[in-house]
């Protein structure tokens, strides 16, 4: 049965991921844990566990329909969801205290609620979406127990910013660094270091309330406080933390009240030198409706952005997720995922990830005739994995030549030759500019990059040789891509 129930769940969430958001899925869906499905006659019921009270509410009124419609599909008939809080006792700890897993987790105001038997209590969801019920509802975000700084590999991209948020979480509130903010692209690790230092905190106890949220999250319970009027218990509660994480600040774009909010809370941490770590997918400066005196403040302390890895970090990164699962993954499939997915590090996992379910179903040895079978569709999703430099190393390759002499000033006649080639490739293959393509073969400009493509298509019209060549070298890009 478990592994039905765990199956079924699978399919719902990848269902659920074409649906939503990453944020709202990794926020509201991965930490939901599958009990039981159980069948009576006709009926069907699956049994979700949840973190805490809060994603109840939020799931029963955000996304109850989507949850219903999802698992009638996967189950393939009605189906009743059924919710169960994770076994921790809400209402017996004293308010503000950290939780098992270190996360301050406010308590809940209403008097009746009592731990044990609400504890055991199934929430049904009634099958269309209803009112949520008034209530006031806390923030209890858990953390990945696997995001530390052990399991993040470092790398020029990211160096900065690993550094100063070890140093953060070791002495919490006590460096320069404050606030701390961390900004860069989707799938950086910006969550992973964030979470680090939180886990980093709660392991070695270096400071005391740690609360981790995302800024949706806030916008969320402070909405919900204003509609309870209990506005004071809200700030009060985050100006009782000793280390403040807040995610995604990006979002707090446009929500005027809510930053305000915020404001008054930031203002009061940071005077009485408690630690607070923002993150956003860009810098400060470019997050639109964040109003000045806000923006001005994320700026005090430091500021470290995140970079898409190098080859060598993503290579690192691979084989220590390997490592992990304990499989064993030879050096050139780690080579030749490391070479295709140089975006984002979710991604790159998404790839090694798919690839062990694959060998596992296929009951397949993980070799490079496997890695191109099993990722094949994944990378030809991602046409613009295939970079200017991978054009220009496959042309050099062919040529016998070295990159740099192809973007080099030399004239001489098989260099020139291979460089009009590469410049042709370049076009046909990216969606850059003429303008970026001419800067990235040595700094030439756009009526080179013109040139360069008329004199290779008509030599190609004319020389049958040459033509062959080219499309050898391009049917060895597109073997790369596909
Ligand atoms: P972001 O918050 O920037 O969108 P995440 O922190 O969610 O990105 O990272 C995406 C995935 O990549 C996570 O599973 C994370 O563990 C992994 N990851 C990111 N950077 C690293 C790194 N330097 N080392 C190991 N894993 C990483
Ligand atoms: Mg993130």
């Amino acid at each position: 049965m478990s592994s039905t129930v765990n199956s079924v769940w699978a399919r719902c969430l990848d269902s659920v991921s074409r649906e939503v958001s990453g944020i709202a899925f990794q926020t509201w869906f991965q930490p939901l844990q599958p009990v039981s499905l159980k069948q009576e006659g006709d009926r069907v019921e699956l049994l979700i566990e949840l973190p805490s009270r809060f994603y109840h509410e939020w799931l029963d009124q955000h996304y109850n329909k989507l949850l219903h419609d999802t698992v009638n599909g996967v189950v393939g008939r009605a189906a009743t969801v059924a919710y169960r809080i994770a076994d921790r006792d809400e209402s017996q700890a004293p308010r503000h205290e950290a939780d098992e897993s270190g996360i301050v987790r406010r308590l809940p105001p209403s008097p009746g609620r009592n731990g044990s038997k609400k504890r055991q209590e199934r929430l049904q969801v009634s099958p269309e979406p209803r009112p949520v019920p008034v209530q006031y509802a806390y923030s209890e975000h858990p953390l990945q127990k696997s995001y530390t700084f052990e399991t993040f590999i470092e790398g020029d991209c990211n160096r900065l910013a690993r550094s100063a948020s070890l140093a953060i979480a070791q002495r919490p509130g006590q460096t320069s660094f404050n606030p701390f903010m961390i900004y860069g692209g989707v799938g950086l690790g910006k969550t992973h270091l964030v979470q680090a230092i939180a886990n980093y905190a709660r392991t070695y106890g270096t400071t005391e309330k740690i609360v981790y949220l995302s800024s949706e999250q806030f916008t969320a319970e402070f909405v919900r406080s204003v509609k309870n009027h209990c506005i004071a218990d809200f700030t009060q509660y985050y100006r009782q933390t000793d280390l403040l994480i807040v995610d995604d600040v990006q979002f707090f774009g446009g929500k005027e009240k809510t930053q305000e909010e915020f404001f008054h809370i930031f203002n009061d941490l940071h005077q009485r030198n408690k630690q607070v770590v923002l993150c956003a997918d860009r810098p400060p400066r470019e997050i639109a409706g964040i109003e000045e005196r806000l923006l001005s403040r994320f700026q005090w302390g430091l500021s470290a952005d995140v970079q898409a890895p190098d080859l060598e970090t993503r290579m690192a990164i691979l084989r220590n997720k390997a490592a992990m699962s304990g499989l064993s993954v030879p050096d050139e499939v780690i080579d030749f995922v490391a070479q295709r997915i140089r975006s984002n590090i979710r991604e790159l996992e998404g790839a090694l990830t798919r690839l062990f379910a694959h060998a596992r179903l296929q009951n397949r040895t993980i070799d490079l005739a496997f890695a191109y079978e099993a990722l094949g569709d994944l990378l030809q999703e991602s046409p613009t994995h295939l970079e200017i430099e991978d054009i220009q190393r496959m042309v050099a390759d062919y040529y016998h030549l070295s990159p740099a002499i192809i973007c080099s000033r030399t004239r001489k006649r098989d260099v020139v030759n291979a460089r009009q080639v590469a410049i042709y490739l370049a076009k046909q293959f990216t969606t850059h500019t003429l303008e970026y393509i001419g800067k990235y073969f040595g700094g030439r400009d756009h009526s080179t990059v013109i040139h360069s493509c008329t004199m290779v298509e008509n030599r190609m019209d004319v020389e049958s040789a040459f033509a062959d060549e080219v499309t050898r070298i391009r049917r060895s890009i597109n073997g790369v891509k596909s």
